[in-house]
């Protein structure tokens, strides 16, 4: 009931998932976002610097005062805007102007090294230096390193060639001289690196703003991750909610399909025989449940568990058991002790009208009840055995045989045995594999299954049976009536027909209708 209502509702919830899982994605991405800017800002400043606060105000303000440098040339115009307002302004110490990533040019403060004396500038070092014009107190250098052409002006005549000097207040320009394209376009991007103080040792804040904008990095950093985790977030919820949808959708499809398949009767038995293993006498067979649709056959474990969660086993049961009674008048088994069972688990049992509705059919049939058995999977737990004994005397009033199936697996166990009117262990094909397992440790589990079974009076059945030495070793052991592969897979109603027919003239020991 709560499937259906869920599936029916599909739309609905995905779209509240979509929403709950949009808000959740965002705001979390939005807070990281804030985060790692934070962070970016944070770990650049790690060097613990007097005058950090002004020093980006200071930057902020110089970018936003930026006069449009849209159109200028690095050579002439740009790079001197730049050092001019890296040399007036205390905190910045180098300005550019990029594009995807490159530097198209640049203008500064010279290159500053430091060390335990202070700072100094190692002209031998940074400069290869072409002295281009000097005045009494200024000096023109240029410096070409690979393409890249450095112009400085150092406001000093105290420096000699291949010595440092110290020069706190010298500019420089640097520009590629093989680039053609040096003009600042709007796209660009302008970076300030800023020195806090003339005393720190400076990394430096770098400051990226679009040219012309007045955002600062980390303003800029947050609202584009805003829209990025909007963007992500919105990925995610209709993703998830996608998938979901589509669940939702295939489950309710397949639950339509099934009701569909109950009204065109495409729930059908396959017959697996349960044969003597001593003399090959067919002793019945057990009902399998498929669903034939267009021409394709599924088997139960794909279909069954969605059955029973949306209450279609019960339908599916009836459809089941109505073909069946058909086939025992068929077969002509109405009246022997050949018997068809058919499969039920302890829910069923307990939360269905199986077993009025199987008493009521098998009436309005006239069919004996001993042509038909139930077999009680024990994987499921009955949780009121008092309950389940009399729901299932209600069967057995009838003269509806009861078996344990897949015995040894379970729940059930002897509680099963001594509470409820079982007369058969059906003894489940993992402990019959043990048989052709060499050295295998559960054989004295099966050994033990057997023993129980006829100490407590109860007949047995070996369900997954595959090779002849099985057979052998369980006829030796008192297991009598043997199902599997040995024998015969499940087959249609029509193909058991034939089968018994093909059986019987391979065994001519068989006693047909006889057990
Ligand atoms: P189960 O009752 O234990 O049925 C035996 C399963 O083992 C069947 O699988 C059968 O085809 C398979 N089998 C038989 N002999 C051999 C063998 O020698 N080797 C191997 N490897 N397998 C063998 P199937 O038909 O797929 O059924 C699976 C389960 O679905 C059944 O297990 C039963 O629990 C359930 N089921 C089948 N029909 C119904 C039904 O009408 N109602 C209910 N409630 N459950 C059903
Ligand atoms: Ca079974
Ligand atoms: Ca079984």
């Amino acid at each position: 009931m709560r499937r259906l209502f869920l599936t029916d509702m599909s739309a609905t919830l995905a779209g509240i998932t979509c929403v709950f899982v949009f808000l959740v994605c965002f705001f979390s991405l939005r807070s990281t976002t804030s985060y790692l800017a934070n962070r970016a800002l944070a770990s650049q400043t790690t060097v613990m610097v007097r005058g950090l606060k002004e020093a980006v105000a200071g930057t902020r303000r110089e970018l936003e005062q930026l006069p449009s440098i849209e159109g200028l040339n690095c050579r002439d115009g740009l790079s001197n805007i730049l050092a001019e307002r890296a040399f007036q302004n205390p905190y910045i110490r180098w300005m550019s102007v990029e594009r995807a990533g490159e530097t198209i040019c640049r203008g500064g403060l010279v290159n500053r090294h430091t060390g335990p004396a202070g700072h100094f500038y190692r002209i031998d070092d940074v400069w290869s230096i072409e002295l281009v014009k000097g005045k009494s107190d200024v000096v023109y250098v240029i410096q070409r390193r690979g393409n890249v052409e450095y112009f400085a002006i150092l406001e000093t005549m105290t420096f000699e060639f291949e010595s440092s000097i110290d020069c706190p207040r010298c500019v420089a320009y640097e520009w590629d001289v093989d680039r053609p394209d040096l003009v600042a376009r709007s796209g660009d991007w302008s970076q300030v690196v800023i020195r806090q103080t003339e005393d720190a040792m400076i990394e430096g804040i770098r400051t990226r703003v679009a040219l012309g904008a007045s955002q600062s990095y980390v303003d800029k950093f947050q609202s584009r991750g805003r829209i990025l985790a909007a963007g992500i977030a919105a990925i995610v919820a209709l993703t998830l909610s996608f998938i979901l949808y589509g669940l939702l959708v295939r489950q309710t499809s397949v639950v339509s399909l099934m009701r569909q398949g109950l009204r065109r009767t495409e729930f059908l038995p396959y017959y697996q025989p349960i044969v003597d293993g001593r003399d090959g006498s067919v002793l019945g067979a057990e009902a399998l449940v498929r669903w034939s649709r267009r021409g394709k056959l599924l088997p139960p474990a794909q279909f069954l568990p969605l059955a029973e969660d949306n209450g279609l086993i019960g339908p599916i049961t009836e459809q089941i058991v109505k073909k069946v009674l058909e086939d025992i008048k068929a077969l002509g088994w109405v009246g022997t002790n050949r018997y068809i069972s058919i499969n039920a688990d302890a829910d069923q049992i307990m939360k269905t009208d199986f077993c009025e509705s199987l008493v009521k059919q098998l009436t309005d049939s006239g069919i004996p009840g001993k042509n038909i058995a139930v077999e009680i999977t024990e994987r499921s737990p009955f949780t009121d055995l008092a309950a389940g004994r009399d729901r299932l005397l209600c069967l057995t009033d009838v003269g509806i045989d009861i078996k344990i199936d897949d015995a040894g697996t379970g729940f059930g166990g002897f509680s099963y045995v001594q509470e409820l009117p079982v007369s058969t262990l059906k003894i489940d094909k993992i402990f019959i594999d043990t048989l052709r397992a060499q050295d295998d440790a559960k054989r004295p589990v099966l050994d033990a299954i057997i023993r129980f079974a006829r100490e407590s009076g109860l007949s047995t059945i070996a369900e997954g049976v595959e090779a002849n030495e099985q057979v052998d070793y369980l006829v030796k052991a008192g297991v009598h009536a043997i199902q599997g592969y040995v024998y015969a897979r499940p087959m249609p109603a029509e193909r058991l027909m034939s089968w018994m027919k093909e059986h019987e003239m391979e065994t001519p020991g068989m006693i047909a209708g006889f057990r």
